[in-house]
């Protein structure tokens, strides 16, 4: 069948909007008729040679959609359903899925080439040959063919367009602070970035106990959204933020300091590490570009105050649970999903959304296939 998607050719160009040709699923696939995607800085990432993937590629990797067709081994989903996304496929039975760390499943590793896990691609395009799906998704396209591992049932009556924000962002986000970050009632936490992700572990510190939540954003939109979603102080940067935590926590420092700004630096580190008082925890869930290096650090100040550093991705959550669990958050009223929403945009319209997201001028825009 045919689909309208968005490619990236190389690094450096916009996304051209291609008519491809889309396999039907194979015996552990899905085709999945997409309702909404959410643009996450990670396919800007693609864009800006931060994310280096095999191209052709069609971005988008915050999914959600109703299943039309499903393959012959499919059992999880049927015609009908409802599904959200997960940027990492879960098989179940690897290593990592089988410990409790879905995030890291071995079936993952062509995320970044855009094939399926045996190599083979689902969309192609009469010059360009065979066409990745960025994240085995590819979701800004009216069609994709996913496999089965990638997706996760989700109820019947939650808004899509809403929901698919659990996809990506706000997984990683709130994970970060929770699992990643492990919060606890009374800490000090302070968030270095509060966009689609960073509003997110605003939203995990708060849900986790923490006394002081603490915004650094240099955009002010930003950082008055940061505090109507319960951050307890904001600041356009690291130095006011480092003051006010020293004067908050009576000179101790903060407990948990999470690096989830959209292109990781060194100096967002360093201010991280240095605002951690002793027994502190830095978590870096941003990405930069893989051959910069951006952690230099004492070893020796790590050692006498038993800082913790460490990455995260998903913010260490496991999808097949976490997307559900996320969403009965929202259903309950617990979790905000559709504030984060700030512009909606159609196919045609994806490079004007991706530019304000560079401009600051949104939390999350999402691809609404219904518009
Ligand atoms: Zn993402
Ligand atoms: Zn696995």
């Amino acid at each position: 069948m045919k689909t309208r998607a968005a490619v990236l050719t190389g690094p450096h160009t916009p996304f051209e909007i291609l008519e491809l040709e889309l396999d039907e699923p194979g015996p552990h696939e899905v085709l999945l008729k997409m309702t909404a995607s959410g643009l996450c800085h990670s396919d800007l990432h693609m864009v800006d040679g931060d994310n280096v993937v095999r191209f052709p590629i069609v971005g988008g990797h915050e999914a959600a959609g109703v299943v039309e067709q499903v393959g012959s081994a499919v059992t999880k989903v049927a015609p009908g359903d409802h599904v959200v996304c997960s940027f990492t496929p879960a098989c179940g039975i690897c290593r990592y899925c089988s410990t409790g760390r879905q995030n890291l499943c071995n079936m993952g590793a062509t995320i970044l080439e855009g094939s399926m896990p045996d190599g083979t691609f689902r969309m192609r395009h009469d010059e360009l040959g065979e066409v990745g799906a960025f994240c085995m998704l590819g979701s800004f396209s009216e069609y994709a063919t996913v496999s089965d591992a990638s997706c996760v049932k989700v109820d019947p009556w939650l808004p899509l367009d809403s929901a698919v924000l659990v996809g990506c962002g706000v997984p990683t986000g709130w994970g970060t602070a929770v699992n990643a970050g492990g919060v606890r009632p009374g800490d000090t936490t302070v968030v270095y970035g509060v966009g689609g992700v960073g509003m997110n572990a605003v939203q995990g510190a708060v849900h986790a106990g923490a006394k002081y939540v603490v915004a650094v954003d240099p955009v002010d939109f930003k950082r008055r959204t940061a505090l109507e979603f319960g951050a307890t102080h904001a600041f356009a940067d690291a130095a006011e933020a480092a003051a006010a935590v020293k004067e908050l926590t009576w000179g101790e420092g903060a407990d948990q300091a999470l690096c989830v700004v959209g292109v990781m630096d060194e100096q967002v580190v360093s201010d991280a590490f240095d605002v951690v008082g002793k027994g502190g925890t830095v978590v870096i869930t941003g990405v930069a570009n893989p051959e910069k290096l951006t952690v230099h650090l004492s070893g020796s100040a790590m050692v006498y105050n038993q800082k913790t550093v460490k990455g995260t991705l998903f913010g260490s959550s496991n999808p097949q649970y976490d997307i559900v669990r996320l969403l009965r958050l929202y259903d309950a009223g617990r979790l905000k999903l559709d504030e984060l929403i700030t512009s909606r945009y159609t196919l045609d319209q994806l490079n004007d959304g991706y530019q304000d997201l560079r401009d600051g001028k949104i939390i999350r825009g999402i691809l609404d296939f219904t518009k």
